[in-house]
């Protein structure tokens, strides 16, 4: 699939109008979601995520490669998800490009079984680790981040160092998570986390969920630790520059990170300034669910897909009818 440029997604209609969008996007056809989709899904499958990893790379920027797909329902289908990402690896390597793949634990079959689920990681980590590689374990939704942070630390015990661990600042418990965790200088991706959590144990106000990154950031960096700084938001960029600074740290003990079709100019503006930027490159059939997480928290796009919609019902109305021979 092809990226459309970022001008297309800038919308016309007023803010509050997107955001009233953005509650009416999960009832919209599912074709006109795959169309604003296209943007941030590599495609189908794992050709395209590599044909879209060799673009980046083109362009000096670095990927980590997600088949979408999430909940799995049966032990066949997880073992799926652990043979995709081992190919994903091999294939990485084959095509020379740096072996960095990012997974999540429901789609190893977490909710199944903890354990077995944990087999399945450890296949993977073994194949990114023959290679010299890197395994990012995403964070899922709150009910999961026990069950991830206790996977993380049992495999981080056996050694595996090349694993890294997201943490999401809009959950309340992650200050005390990333003070419970400083003392393995863990790798994190720390982003604002994106599952809609109730209002008991997430910030819900955007400024509170920035000030629990940069407190979270802060102790991590004061760790040792390597940082994905995985944010959009030019305030966070900046204040991680900051942050980066006052504690000297040397741009190969950082990287930024972001999703696929998203902010392209500050990606382009990070690598000019000779920074470490890695792509999020999520690929695979099971793309709804992302593809809806991604439009209901950007309420331009919401206006997209709006606009979408009623260009195609407008066309309909204005198409003369086919007549039958
Ligand atoms: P925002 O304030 O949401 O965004 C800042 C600006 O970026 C917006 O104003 C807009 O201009 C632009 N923008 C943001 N999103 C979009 C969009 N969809 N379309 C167009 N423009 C947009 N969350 C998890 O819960 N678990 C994970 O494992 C996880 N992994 C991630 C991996 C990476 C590499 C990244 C970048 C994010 C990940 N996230 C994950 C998502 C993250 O938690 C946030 O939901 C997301 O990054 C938006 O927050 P933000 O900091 O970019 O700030």
């Amino acid at each position: 699939m092809v990226s459309p440029p970022l001008a297309t997604y800038g919308s016309c209609m007023p803010p509050r109008t997107d955001a009233l969008l953005a509650r009416l996007v999960p009832l919209a056809p599912r074709r006109v979601v795959a169309g604003v989709a296209a943007r941030y899904i590599a495609g189908d499958d794992l050709l395209d995520a590599l044909a879209v990893a060799r673009g980046l790379d083109a362009r000096g920027i670095r990927s980590t490669l997600d088949i979408l797909g999430e909940a799995v329902t049966d032990e066949r289908e997880a073992d799926a998800f652990a043979d995709g990402y081992v190919d994903a690896i091999d294939r990485l390597v084959a095509a020379g490009l740096e072996p960095h793949v990012s997974i999540k634990p429901t789609a190893l079959g977490s909710e199944l079984d903890w354990d077995a689920c944990g087999r399945r990681v450890r296949r993977i980590m073994a194949a990114a680790t023959a290679v010299g590689g890197t395994v990012n374990l995403d964070m899922e939704d709150a009910a999961t981040t026990d069950g991830t942070i206790a996977l993380y630390r049992e495999l981080r015990a056996e050694g595996h160092d090349n694993l890294a661990i997201v943490l999401q600042a809009r959950l309340h418990r992650t200050r005390a998570d990333v003070a419970a965790l400083a003392p393995l200088a863990p790798h994190v991706r720390l982003c604002k986390g994106i599952y809609p959590e109730s209002a008991a144990i997430a910030y819900v106000d955007d400024a509170e969920i920035r000030a629990s990154w940069l407190d979270c950031l802060e102790v991590l960096l004061a760790a040792g630790s390597y940082v994905a700084i995985a944010t959009h938001a030019d305030v966070l960029v900046r204040g991680a520059l900051e942050a980066l600074g006052r504690h000297g740290r040397e741009p190969s003990s950082y990287e930024f990170q972001t999703l696929l079709g998203v902010r392209e100019e500050l990606v382009a503006r990070l690598v000019a300034e000779g920074r470490t930027v890695r792509v999020y490159v999520p690929y695979g059939p099971q793309w709804y669910d992302y593809a809806m997480r991604r439009m209901r928290e950007s309420p331009q796009v919401a206006g997209h897909v709006a606009r979408a919609v009623v260009t195609r019902a407008v066309g309909r109305v204005h198409r003369p009818a086919r007549r039958s021979s």
